[in-house]
């Protein structure tokens, strides 16, 4: 029988009373493994009520035993990662060993969060002036709201509750309804953890559900991770209803190869972060930068490219999975044709794959473009598939107007093996996330996650220290204590220090 996934409300795992589900698809044939409730307002409110009430007592809960909460919380992920990243596998098709990469990854932000009371210190100025003393506190805001993607089921849901609670607030999760059961399974695991009930909702749906949350009065903070559309319009409608809001959104990944990088290098790192996760990855490659006579390795590069094959999750010679869905696919298979039309020459061209076993599933092979140019659709669209365009210029400086004339600004790269030009790369580029002969450089949980422009929305960003500022509020208190001798008397001016 097919499942019916629960909402998770007031510490209970239970069935929604909507009259509106959606099917829950496993992408390597398209068959039904779940249905998913589109919750009721009803459901969100009582969900939003419930953390709106143990915010009360959370937020009074010592800090120490917040940082064993999610001691806890990262043993049992540790325990159960396998079990979890199968889970993961089930419902994105992604391949094992890439399932328990997205599940690490998670867990090492709730090893951060562990760590929330010396991210939560404030400061002190003694002696502002005569015996007067200056301090900062952090404290949290109350209910928090976290909207997830698709694409790292585990991780990106572990990006935002975790931090968040830690920090003494509460937490309603909306997960993607393509792959929500990862997101309970990190629920009950929360729950075991000794989560106290109430600390962490799930309510599911779409649109609709969504921007009840968006406009929900209780709520203090959106934290959003999605396609650039919906990213807009998180940030839009969530700060025209005066909240605080941090919307990751697409991206388009430049590497940039100097004709001095090592060659094998660089085509296995092309390789791996351009099809890996079938590129559906915010961080992936989708764009090589050839300099000078780096066109000449093209040939090589497509040899390399031809030999990954996907497949099913468990298949060990799998290099990577299927596409999320069949509308991802004709998206992806759209941009291909619109790239040969438009006069790019396909190198490789993997619009036609099988996978034995599996007639039904979302297969793309490894595609390679050459002689694209800017204004193609291929380069203008976030592709989010199997798919690396090759781009030439002549010089690093041509790289660099390139990659910042792009709207986007999530991650980029260069391999070269002279620091001048890393030097220079890493300073005039306007991307968030620079890898210097690393092709997907995803910051560790101490320092934040920063997109720029066109792929991020707001100020303040995922994990680290930028998390903790974006889950509290700054109090500043000055104080004094008065010495019986010190004279008083009103003090009708701005007193010059
Ligand atoms: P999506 O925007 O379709 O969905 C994201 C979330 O928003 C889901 O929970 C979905 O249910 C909800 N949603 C969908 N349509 C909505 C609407 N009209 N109004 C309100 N909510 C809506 O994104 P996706 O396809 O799940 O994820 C892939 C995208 O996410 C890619 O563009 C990728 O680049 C991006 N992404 C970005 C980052 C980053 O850090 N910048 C990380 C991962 C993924």
């Amino acid at each position: 029988m097919t499942q019916h996934v629960p909402l998770y409300i007031d510490g209970e795992f239970r069935q929604s009373q909507s009259l509106q589900w959606v099917d829950v698809t496993n992408p390597a044939d398209n068959s039904v493994i779940a249905k998913l409730p589109c919750a009721t307002e009803d459901e969100i409110e009582e969900a939003i009520s419930s953390a709106y009430e143990t915010f009360k007592s959370w937020k009074e809960v010592p800090v120490p035993e917040r940082s064993r909460l999610m001691l806890n919380y990262q043993q049992l992920l540790k325990t159960h990662h396998d079990e979890i990243a199968t889970l993961l596998s089930s419902e994105t098709g992604k391949i094992f060993a890439d399932a328990k990469g997205d599940v690490w990854r998670g867990i090492e932000v709730v090893e951060q969060a562990a760590n929330i009371a010396s991210l939560m210190m404030g400061e002190t100025v003694e002696n502002v002036a005569k015996e007067i003393d200056t301090y900062s506190i952090m404290q949290p805001l109350g209910v928090c709201s976290g909207i997830t993607p698709f694409n790292f089921p585990a991780m990106i849901p572990l990006w935002m509750f975790p931090m968040a609670i830690a920090a003494g607030n509460t937490f309603v999760l909306k997960p993607s309804d393509q792959v929500p059961l990862t997101s309970i399974r990190l629920a009950e695991l929360f729950e075991q953890a000794g989560a106290p009930k109430g600390v962490l909702q799930i309510v599911h749906g779409q649109r609709e559900q969504v921007d009840y949350l968006l406009a929900h009065p209780k709520i203090r903070t959106i934290s959003f991770v999605g396609s650039v559309p919906v990213a807009r319009h998180i940030y839009q409608t969530g700060t025209h209803h005066l909240k605080r809001v941090q919307a990751f959104a697409g991206a388009k990944n430049h590497m940039v190869v100097m004709p001095d990088a090592n060659k094998e290098q660089v085509i296995n790192n092309l390789v791996g972060s351009s099809v890996g996760a079938a590129g559906q990855r915010c961080m992936a490659i989708s764009v090589a930068v050839l300099v000078d006579g780096t066109k000449e390795w093209i040939p090589e590069l497509k040899q390399a490219m031809a030999k990954i094959r996907p497949g099913s999750w468990d298949d060990e010679n799998a290099g990577y999975g299927p596409l999320i869905s069949q509308k991802a696919k004709d998206r992806v298979l759209r941009l291909i044709r619109e790239g040969k039309d438009q006069g790019a020459v396909c190198e490789l061209d993997g619009s036609h794959c099988e996978v034995e076993g599996y007639p039904d599933g979302n297969w793309v092979a490894p595609t390679l473009f050459s002689s694209v140019q800017t204004s193609m659709s291929v380069y203008q669209e976030e592709i989010f598939g199997p798919v690396l365009l090759c781009v030439e210029v002549d010089t690093l400086e041509e790289a660099i107007a390139l990659v910042n004339a792009n709207p986007y600004g999530n991650g980029t790269s260069i391999f070269t093996a002279c620091g001048a030009a890393a030097r220079k790369y890493q300073h005039e580029i306007e991307v968030g996330q620079v890898g210097i002969n690393v092709p997907i450089p995803v910051p560790l949980p101490f320092f934040s996650f920063t997109g720029w422009r066109g792929s991020f929305y707001g100020d303040l960003h995922a994990y680290g220290k930028q998390a903790v500022r974006f889950y509290t509020e700054t109090k500043t208190v000055t104080s004094r204590w008065f010495d019986d001798d010190i004279p008083t008397g009103p003090n009708l001016t701005i007193h010059l220090r």
